[in-house]
């Protein structure tokens, strides 16, 4: 991948809400939850472009493993601290070591994840703490993720898989479904029957996701925003979209600035 994703990725994972939010989150977790006052020893696996290591930098001295070697490149430069590469459980760490070890939206990406808890379990310190996070829905995101394009395909096969689902309770025909980078819409739907949405659908809650899929496949009935249009709308969606709307309009920008 080349370097100005990477720059853009450590932009958005500085000024994005989900990430600023979620550090604070985690940032009061870890002073709740710390194994013992003064500083800890903490090891971040997976550290990805490095964008979490300040707020536990508050904690104490941070080690950081990364496998992908242009994310661990530029974590080293954004952090000045030297991250160790290679896949866990072949990473050579010191034995009870770590007050904490950190995988923030990790675990989801290792195949043999009961391994790599195992693997690192000797690494913590006698009383020392694991913390975990990983995604609920499949909507969050790290340098490595997008830089693999992971969500993608991701978004293809459920968008796809969705919008299947609701011609057919419809009774319509749908053509292609694509899923692409569109500047301004969440999706579009041609008059053969194509439809097209945007990826950054699956950043977004599944509600709001629902409602744009309703929404293109009943223009599958009427190609325009008219009264029909919009009690097919409410009889697929089973309501009325007005939260997904307003939800659009008070995140949508943001929505457009991730990945670009
Ligand atoms: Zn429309």
């Amino acid at each position: 991948m080349e370097r100005h994703v990477y720059d853009r990725m450590a932009e958005i994972d500085r000024d994005h809400w989900w990430f600023v939010g979620r550090r604070k989150i985690l940032t009061a977790l870890i002073g709740r939850w710390r194994p013992k006052q003064g500083p800890l020893r903490i090891l971040e696996v997976g550290c990805g472009t490095g964008s979490n290591i300040a707020m536990l930098q508050q904690f104490g001295p941070v080690d950081a493993i990364e496998p992908d070697d242009h994310a661990r490149a530029f974590a080293t430069n954004r952090t000045g601290i030297a991250i160790k590469g290679g896949y866990l459980p072949d990473v050579p760490l010191e034995d009870g070591r770590y007050d904490l070890i950190v995988l923030l939206d990790v675990l989801e990406h290792i195949p043999d994840d009961k391994g790599a808890l195992a693997a690192l379990r000797p690494k913590l310190a006698p009383g020392g703490r694991l913390m975990l996070a990983v995604p609920a829905m499949p909507s969050l995101w790290s340098g490595h993720d997008v830089a693999h394009h992971h969500q993608r395909r991701y978004t293809a096969r459920t968008l796809e898989a969705e919008t299947r689902a609701v011609a057919s309770r419809a009774g319509v025909t749908v053509g292609r479904v694509r899923v692409g980078d569109p500047r301004s819409r969440w999706g579009s739907c041609s008059s053969s029957g194509d439809i097209a949405y945007s990826w950054r659908l699956i950043l977004m809650p599944v509600a709001v996701r629902e409602a744009t899929v309703v929404h293109e496949v009943a223009h599958r009935l009427h190609m325009h925003h008219g009264p029909e249009f919009h009690e097919e709308v409410e009889r697929l969606l089973g309501r009325a979209p007005k939260t997904e709307r307003a939800w659009l309009k008070a995140h949508g920008a943001a929505m457009h600035r991730v990945g670009r």
